[in-house]
């Protein structure tokens, strides 16, 4: 059986995707289809198992774009709307696979959930029964191996400025940390040795601001993680696909709606 993961960026857009509302494409060029980018998520495939990574707004149309009817398991990064607002979704997938969803999430991302999407975790009225079965990452396995079919994968926490933790997640020789304003020693020591990375570089152009890396700070932090590869990722209206890939140092390159990303499984 092969041992390889395909990674698919399902979006790659900042929380209002490009163009935004009313067709503002910002600086990007409208010709360029590598400049539609919807929300940020991730979907991580075996030949057995289909993990997606949050479940924004755009979550629908990026499954039905990407012909996939069902999924084994979504985990979410964090609660910010960008990455959960299409959880209204999973219920077409639970009612294809006739059980509830499983969903991994950390505490606090649970808590926001609960609150403000209640009826997709508990019954709520007589027709629409609940939606998703709760894996809570409790605090200590964070950094430690976890497994969804035949795909193995190590979650950690990641600084997404003013106060905010989202997750970052390993899979064999792929890492992803969407949401990020910087790692800490821990998460790097996690990323170490994988060969393709997809980083936040929200703030390419504008600083370093309060919630995203800038791209001084991805180089940095990649100078210690070592992938051969760094996408760029949650990019907004402002960088234009092709300009910002000239501008870009070898092996970093901004990623795509529909990028496809080999990786390998491998014994983390
Ligand atoms: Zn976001």
């Amino acid at each position: 059986m092969s041992r390889s993961l395909k990674i698919t960026i399902l979006g790659c857009g900042d929380s209002a995707g490009v163009p935004r509302i009313g067709g503002d494409w910002g600086n990007c060029d409208p010709a360029t289809p590598k400049n539609r980018r919807t929300r940020p998520s991730i979907m991580v495939q075996s030949d057995t198992t289909t993990i997606v990574v949050d479940t924004g707004p755009d979550f629908g149309l990026q499954l039905t774009r990407e012909n996939i009817k069902t999924v084994d398991a979504i985990l979410y990064t964090h609660d910010h709307s960008d990455h959960v607002a299409g959880i209204d979704d999973l219920r077409i997938i639970q009612g294809r696979i006739n059980k509830k969803v499983p969903i991994y999430l950390d505490k606090k991302t649970h808590q926001s959930l609960k609150t403000r999407y209640g009826y997709i975790f508990e019954q709520t009225s007589t027709f629409y029964p609940a939606v998703v079965d709760v894996h809570l990452f409790a605090k200590e396995s964070m950094r430690q191996k976890h497994q969804i079919g035949d795909i193995e994968f190590i979650p950690f926490e990641q600084d997404h400025g003013q106060g905010n933790i989202s997750l970052g997640f390993r899979f064999g020789d792929f890492g992803y940390s969407t949401d990020m304003r910087n790692l800490d020693d821990k998460a790097v020591s996690i990323l170490k040795g994988v060969k393709t990375w997809v980083a936040d570089c929200a703030d390419f152009a504008h600083g370093h601001g309060t919630l995203h890396a800038d791209l001084p700070t991805v180089e940095r932090l990649n100078a210690e993680i070592g992938a051969e590869k760094v996408y760029l990722t949650h990019l907004k209206m402002f960088y234009d696909y092709n300009k910002m890939a000239a501008a870009l140092p070898k092996g970093f390159e901004p990623a795509y709606d529909g990028l496809i990303i080999n990786a390998q499984i491998l014994q983390l």
